[in-house]
């Protein structure tokens, strides 16, 4: 049997393990010289002012809450098409999490939904501190309606791109921080640029990006500005607010430094994958992903909608296509059935929820192996629906 294909995939080449090696013979193999190179080749990469490397983009939503102040007490709404650590990062800082249902086409946080939602919670005295928009599958979501709904209540945003580093909204690279306060990517394997772990946070404002690098590392500093002792020692540090460790080391940092090289190649091959996908689809009985036409996507995902779901993809692992699904609904996962949500909450991700499959989409997916995903998933509709 031909072999698996998988829906995502890193491509890391003799370069990348260069840098990598690099490293490893160097003097620092963390807090080094390679973190805040790969930190501020993403900044001018983006635009943003700051960039803040962290050891995951979990950790780096962590960071976001906590600069923004989010604690007991207050509420942060996301997007329930997300994974789990976009609300778990609010549920570490002791808030209470909300879901905003998305857009029917894009299946990202809907303006309007978020809008309602924002005004009931204004009359009742519940607004959130924090909302995290999701750009899901790479396409950022709708930013200025988004951002034109919070600033009105003074809501905060923090950007989970963790799927859109190389895409563009209004033809500006998502993580310029245009219209939220953070944006936070991640670098898993599997996303558009990797660390093999890591994520990072971006901002314009000196002090949220102050704050993040203080908890990134126990809330501990050096800087002489800060320090409250007199006449200190050169051995002395401080701690002034309770961090982690939730560094990048340097070997982590080279790879992703290598590999944002690759960048505008990676989205431009996702794009052309995308692209070979719409046109085979179009005549089967398969909704294909919607584009905001403000959006440029990064590709991360290419997700289809069909009936039969279950039966198609199914047939489709049975053939060796590695297909999943993004996401469960995260307010239905036990934890969060604990925490009180109920099913229908957000009836448009449940209704997603019900067609999506993600097929493969990775920049080193050959042709011959997407020929060969086209034809499995037309066989896996025509069987599901017969006509
Ligand atoms: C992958 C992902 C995360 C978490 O990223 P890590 O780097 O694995 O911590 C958060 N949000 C979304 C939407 C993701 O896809």
């Amino acid at each position: 049997m031909a072999s698996y294909i998988p829906y995502g995939r890193q491509s890391v080449t003799e370069a990348d393990i260069a840098a990598v090696v690099d490293v490893l013979k160097s003097d620092f193999l963390t807090q080094g010289p390679v973190v805040p190179a790969f930190e501020e080749a993403v900044a001018a990469e983006t635009g943003a002012r700051h960039a803040v490397a962290a050891n995951s983009a979990t950790s780096a939503l962590h960071l976001a809450c906590m600069a923004l102040g989010v604690g007991p007490g207050d509420c942060v709404w996301t997007s329930p098409l997300t994974f789990v650590a976009s609300s778990n990062a609010a549920l570490y800082c002791g808030a209470d999490v909300g879901f905003v249902d998305v857009d029917e086409r894009s299946y990202n946080m809907c303006p309007a939904k978020l809008q309602e939602k924002l005004d009931r919670a204004a009359a009742s005295g519940q607004l959130p501190k924090v909302i995290i928009p999701v750009h899901l599958t790479g396409q950022s979501c709708d930013m200025a309606a988004i951002h034109a709904a919070a600033v009105k209540y003074g809501v905060k945003i923090i950007e989970d791109a963790s799927h859109a580093i190389g895409g563009r909204f209004d033809s500006q690279p998502v993580g310029n921080c245009r219209f939220s306060d953070i944006t936070v990517f991640s670098f898993h394997p599997v996303k558009i640029v990797t660390t093999g772990e890591g994520g990072m946070a971006l901002t314009n404002d000196d002090e949220l990006a102050q704050l993040m690098r203080l908890d990134r590392s126990h809330g501990i500093t050096r800087d002489t500005h800060a320090i409250q002792a007199e006449n200190p020692g050169a051995w002395h540090y401080e701690q002034h607010r309770l961090g982690y460790n939730y560094r990048m080391t340097d070997i982590n940092a080279a790879l992703g430094l290598s590999q944002l090289d690759r960048l505008d190649d990676f989205v431009k091959r996702r794009q052309h994958i995308a692209d070979a996908y719409d046109t085979a689809f179009a005549d089967l009985p398969i909704r294909t992903p919607w584009q905001h036409p403000n959006a440029d996507s990064a590709w991360h995902l290419y997700v289809i909608r069909v009936e039969g779901q279950r039966a198609v993809f199914d047939a489709l692992r049975d053939a060796g296509i590695g297909v999943n699904l993004h996401y469960i609904p995260v307010y239905l996962q036990p934890y969060y059935r604990g925490l009180g949500f109920e099913p229908g909450h957000c009836a448009n991700a449940e209704l997603y929820y019900s067609e999506a499959i993600s097929l493969p989409m990775f920049p080193t997916m050959t042709d011959e192996q997407q020929q060969r995903v086209i034809a499995e998933v037309a066989k896996a509709v025509s069987e599901a629906a017969p006509r």
